[in-house]
């Protein structure tokens, strides 16, 4: 059972309706952040920090990305009720949550062994049960393809083509692309099997490793 207390439940609330004044204007993903209890994938020593519209260390040099980013990244995706959605980089867990509240169908992957084993354990104990897998989501997750939805959580240098290769026609790829500490946001839809880029805003990730990603370094 998770520890909802009334002050972390008001604010929660305030980092909505400060997400709303920063452009967040989707109601079902505003509903959907003010439900998961981001309080619960933080230290004691960060505790306080939990509704702060900041990225946080969740470990292995990894974070829990900011409630905008979250939310701007979902809104993009515009998440229908049993999409299926494929996640690259659970981190935390958090994102997944959210995705999940949004009623869509998770698969998630996570590259840091750790990581993969301490949220796969944690989310199903918070009863968030998305299909886990530890691995290169870099390369997508060809057994469970095709997506309605893909969501990649770290910057890539390119766009990786079995990303694209494994969603549906008319499916949402959002995907951060450019330097290693500086990216674009970028939206893709698949339309008569060609790609439609839109560029969106700037922000800064942890770098996406793996074959079609950055080098370990
Ligand atoms: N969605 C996460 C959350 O809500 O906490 C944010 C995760 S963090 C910004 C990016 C994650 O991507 C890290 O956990 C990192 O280990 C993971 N990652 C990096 N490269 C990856 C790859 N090729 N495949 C899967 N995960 C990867």
């Amino acid at each position: 059972m998770v520890e909802d207390s009334y002050k972390q439940r008001g604010l929660r609330n305030l980092l909505v309706k400060n997400l709303a004044k920063k452009g967040i204007s989707d109601s079902n993903v505003l509903q959907a952040i003010g439900k998961v209890p981001r309080h619960v994938f933080f230290d004691n020593a960060l505790l306080s920090h939990a509704y702060e519209d900041k990225a946080f260390p969740i470990g292995e040099g990894q974070t829990i990305s900011q409630p905008f980013t979250v939310a701007f990244q979902t809104e993009k995706l515009e998440i229908k009720v049993g999409d299926k959605v494929l996640e690259i980089g659970t981190g935390s867990g958090y994102q997944a949550c959210v995705l999940l509240e949004l009623g869509a169908k998770l698969f998630t992957i996570e590259y840091q062994r750790k990581l993969y084993e301490k949220t796969s354990v944690f989310l199903p104990q918070m009863g968030y049960k998305p299909y886990f897998v530890h691995g290169d989501g870099s390369k997508g997750l060809a057994s469970k393809a095709p997506f309605d939805k893909i969501i990649v959580t770290a910057g890539a240098p390119i766009i990786p083509t079995a990303l694209f290769e494994q969603l549906n026609e008319n499916g949402i790829l959002i995907i951060p692309v450019g330097d290693r500490d500086k990216q674009k946001m970028i939206k893709v839809v698949k339309r008569n099997g060609k790609m439609i880029k839109e560029e969106l805003a700037d922000f800064a990730f942890v770098p996406l490793l793996g074959e079609q990603g950055w080098a370990n370094c």
